[in-house]
């Protein structure tokens, strides 16, 4: 105690005496120039600056490039739209060119001699009438994203600096965090460096300011250097666009969300309502308004107008154009004629893509394309009016290039990489195109001989893909059950298809269709909107719909046509979904009967690949390519297939809807049987791979340096196989797929647990176990095996119903019988014992 008050009198001591110096000193500098009594203006601290007018007033020094702002008394505490995105970014650090960041409202107040600039949470909804609203801040968060020292105050304008604004994080976070478990050699940026970040533009309109800033992310020594899109992880810039926009004035009303119809929405909760389902969730869509409010159908006073940006490849431009005009015709049944505007950027136009005031349909071409299409919109988060928005294509989802570092994943699952983080909340990144290049490549081989047929294909594809892009910026989500709008036949049948969509929406992710008999080939992909997206248009943009009118369409959700599940239902995942119907790489009402189609064609282009791909001259990339692709739609097709055990039909009608079923009804037993007879035949039969062995010599990649490094190149034909029937296998025995078989019996499955289980272990032994068993086979039985016994052993046990836990000890004890056979080769016989020797340890180790 004593040390201490000894210590802060020394302290202050120091202080004093410091303080005394400084006086000193002050004084002596005051006799050699007597101070002049001036006070500051806001003119004279932004002397040597340019003014920049516009939303906000803003300086920039002429010299040194920093930033100050005026903010005027009528600006505080209104409401701003802050938006932002990536003008320029690597996919390590999860930006990239055009990536959206959501949008947030934000109020700048004024605390004494400080202007605050807060985030304001827009989350909740309080009925102004009730009292409650009086608590409406209570156990929520605004943000204080920054405080700002008042320079200069005059005449009710107040002058602050601004650079700690835009060169700081402080709008939002755009270095990632480290993640938990996160491998140490992961690429890290660097330390935000003050000094090398750089306010690069500001773009000042009466409506919004945009600013392009370069963070600058450094450190001196880098373990991982990231892709060579990066030319030095030392020092790494991220380019992001930070737009403050004016709140729109106008007479716009928020339409309120249905979950009939897939629109990204503006999800906000009624605090002060006491129904069950107390959402105020507003779509998200554009402010269309009638020239003429009497016409039945009007233009509108202001279009949704696209700019095809002056990177488009010339041959694609009218695709393009086509692809968002097609749009109008659901715009006619909600009201709008010329709803969508087409127009070319001129290349000599003075903005870029990335002012917010122009929506653009861009093209990049990038090292590593994180999409290949990609949709976003920005709105106003009080409304959902969508203020903005652009579309990114990916040059090299056109071309007949697979990436490099794809041709060694073989699983149907290995789906392109996703930016795993993004801070705003709205990353509808839409992975369509990916598919669509592989669906292209896939359509090549099928049509290689036929070579006009080519052109029609590629025009097809860049059609669907635009409208399906367009979709997603008028507000539309995906619609992953819609591909079940006609049978085989009808898909097959070019008299009746011609001219019309293939899927109820081009929202879905469906696969191309392809006949086998060649001569029956209509559309690949659809080419016109199809009958669900005009219904949603009509939802989201007929104007001044009455409650009775907005039922009736809303009741017509019924109709096959339709039907409507997105990602959150879709069965891509089998945590997730649960109804077969909303999957992605499928196509019609009878997917199984389909994707059996679309094995069987595969295998017939399988066996002349050799020939097909003869081409002097040339290295053998290409046929190896073309077995991946080949190999990708096997496995595709088997995973559509499994989604129908233990599926679930779900109907998301309301109650007393004409036409309506259940919520809930199981597959028939029928169709799971038939689901099962054909992963059974196609996935898992001794015979199912039976590709001609001489084509594996050549499956050759063409050297490049020394990019062999990530293993022998080899192609790993067995691993190829087994990759695609654990696919299929992870979904049969998936813990909620056997407890749904179990649950759903209460409910009218009766394709029961047992059976299935029995089903399963005779697809996968009975047909060799009592002799040679191939080496594929051999894979199968011990994977599957192995799967058994994790289900009773490894961490995810405890997921697993007991009902599942003791099929599952059933099977393992009834595989050792089965395996309990001297017969066939020595390596058979070796693999029988390796087969009874797993389930002997598990059984051993079982504690129950
Ligand atoms: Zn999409």
């Amino acid at each position: 105690m004593r040390l201490n008050v000894l210590l802060l009198s020394t302290l202050c001591l120091f202080a004093f005496s410091s303080l005394e110096a400084q006086k000193k000193k002050k004084k002596k500098g005051e006799e050699e120039k007597p101070k002049t009594e001036e006070k500051t203006t806001i003119a004279s601290k932004v002397k040597g600056h340019d003014k920049l007018e516009g939303l906000f007033t803003f300086y920039r020094d002429t010299t040194s490039g920093s930033i100050m702002m005026e903010v005027s008394k009528e600006q505080l505490d209104k409401e701003y739209i802050y938006f932002s995105q990536i003008a320029d970014g690597v996919l390590e650090a999860y930006s990239f060119r055009g990536a959206y960041r959501g949008s947030d409202i934000f109020k700048i107040r004024k605390f004494y001699n400080e202007l605050e600039f807060v985030k304001v949470n827009t989350s909740f909804y309080y009925d102004p009438e009730n009292p409650l609203s009086r608590s409406q801040e209570a156990n929520m968060s605004n943000s204080l994203l920054a405080s700002e020292k008042i320079e200069v105050e005059e005449n009710g304008k107040y002058l602050i600096k601004a650079d700690n604004l835009f060169l700081k994080e402080t709008w939002s976070q755009i270095k990632p965090p480290s993640f938990p478990g996160q491998s140490p050699t992961a690429f890290k940026l660097g330390s935000l460096s003050s000094e090398k970040t750089k306010v690069r533009a500001i773009r000042n309109y009466p409506q919004n300011i945009d600013f392009k800033v370069e963070y600058v992310y450094s450190t001196s020594s880098v373990l991982n250097g990231g892709s060579n899109a990066i030319a030095d992880a030392r020092n790494v810039s991220i380019s992001v666009f930070h737009s403050l926009v004016a709140m729109p004035e106008n007479d716009y009303k928020p339409r309120f969300d249905d979950p009939r119809v897939g629109y990204f929405t503006t999800q906000v909760d009624d605090q002060t309502s006491k129904e069950a389902v107390a959402y105020r969730d507003m779509i998200n869509r554009w402010h269309l308004v009638k020239k003429d409010p009497e016409a039945a159908v009007s233009e509108p006073i202001e279009p949704i107008t696209w700019w095809i940006e002056n990177t488009t490849p010339l041959e694609w431009r009218e695709s393009i154009k086509q692809g968002v005009l097609e749009w109008n015709k659901a715009f006619e049944k909600a009201g709008f004629k010329n709803a969508m505007v087409v127009k070319v950027q001129p290349d000599t136009a003075e903005w870029d893509a990335g002012d917010i005031r122009y929506n653009v349909l861009r093209w990049t071409s990038s090292p590593n394309p994180p999409f290949g299409g990609y949709g976003p919109s920005f709105k106003n988060p009080r409304t959902g009016q969508i203020i903005g928005a652009d579309i990114m294509l990916e040059f090299v989802h056109h071309t007949n290039r697979v990436r490099y570092s794809k041709l060694y994943s073989l699983s149907a699952n290995s789906d392109e990489e996703l930016p795993a983080w993004n801070p705003g909340d709205e990353a509808n990144y839409c992975m369509y195109s990916g598919l669509m290049l592989e669906n292209n490549l896939f359509g090549q081989m099928a049509v290689a001989a036929e070579t006009d047929e080519l052109d029609v294909l590629q025009n097809e594809a860049m059609l669907e893909l635009i409208m399906h892009e367009v979709g997603h910026t008028l507000g539309l989500n995906h619609n992953m059950k819609s591909s079940q709008l006609y049978s085989p036949e009808q898909l097959y049948n070019k008299e009746f298809i011609q001219g019309k969509a293939l899927t109820g929406s081009v929202m879905d992710y469906a696969t191309i269709n392809l006949t086998k008999d060649r001569s029956k080939q209509s559309h690949y992909y659809s080419t016109v909107v199809g009958p669900y997206d005009v219904w949603a248009i009509q939802f989201g943009y007929t104007p001044d719909i009455s409650d009775v009118d907005m039922d009736k369409l809303l009741a017509r959700s019924t109709e096959p046509e339709l039907m409507f599940g997105n990602d959150a239902d879709d069965m891509r995942s089998s945590s997730r979904g649960i109804d077969p119907r909303i999957n992605t790489g499928d196509l019609s009402n009878d997917q199984i009967t389909y994707s059996i189609d679309r094995i069987e064609l595969v295998d017939n282009l399988m066996k002349d690949l050799r020939e097909k791909y003869n081409d002097p001259g040339e290295s053998y990339q290409e046929l190896r390519q073309a077995y991946y692709i080949l190999s990708r739609q096997r496995a595709q097709a088997g995973e559509v297939m499994s989604r129908f055990i233990g599926g679930i039909y779900v109907d998301r009608a309301m109650q007393g809807q004409p036409g309506a079923t259940k919520p809930y009804t199981p597959v028939s037993e029928s169709e799971q049987k038939r689901a099962m007879n054909g992963i059974s035949k196609y996935m898992f039969a001794p015979n199912a791979f039976n590709t001609s062995n001489d084509i594996y010599n050549y499956l050759a990649l063409q050297r490049r340096g020394y990019n062999f490094y990530r293993g022998p190149e080899d192609p790993k034909i067995h691993e190829s196989v087994l990759s695609a029937q654990k696919d299929v296998l992870s979904h049969l025995l998936h813990e909620n797929t056997l407890q749904r078989l179990v649950d759903s019996e209460l409910y009218g499955n009766s394709y029961q647990l047992g059976e299935f289980m029995t089903d399963l272990n005779s697809a996968i032994f009975d047909a060799d176990i009592s002799g040679n068993v191939n080496t594929f086979r051999q894979n199968l039985q011990i994977e599957y095996t192995k799967m058994l016994t994790e289900i009773l052993l490894k961490d995810k046990s405890s997921s697993y119903s007991n009902h599942a836990k003791s099929m599952v000890l059933y099977n393992l004890n009834a595989i050792d019988r089965k395996a309990t056979n001297s017969s066939g080769n020595t390596l058979s016989r070796a693999h029988k014992s390796h087969l009874r020797a797993l389930i002997k340890n598990a059984l051993d180790e079982y504690k129950g």
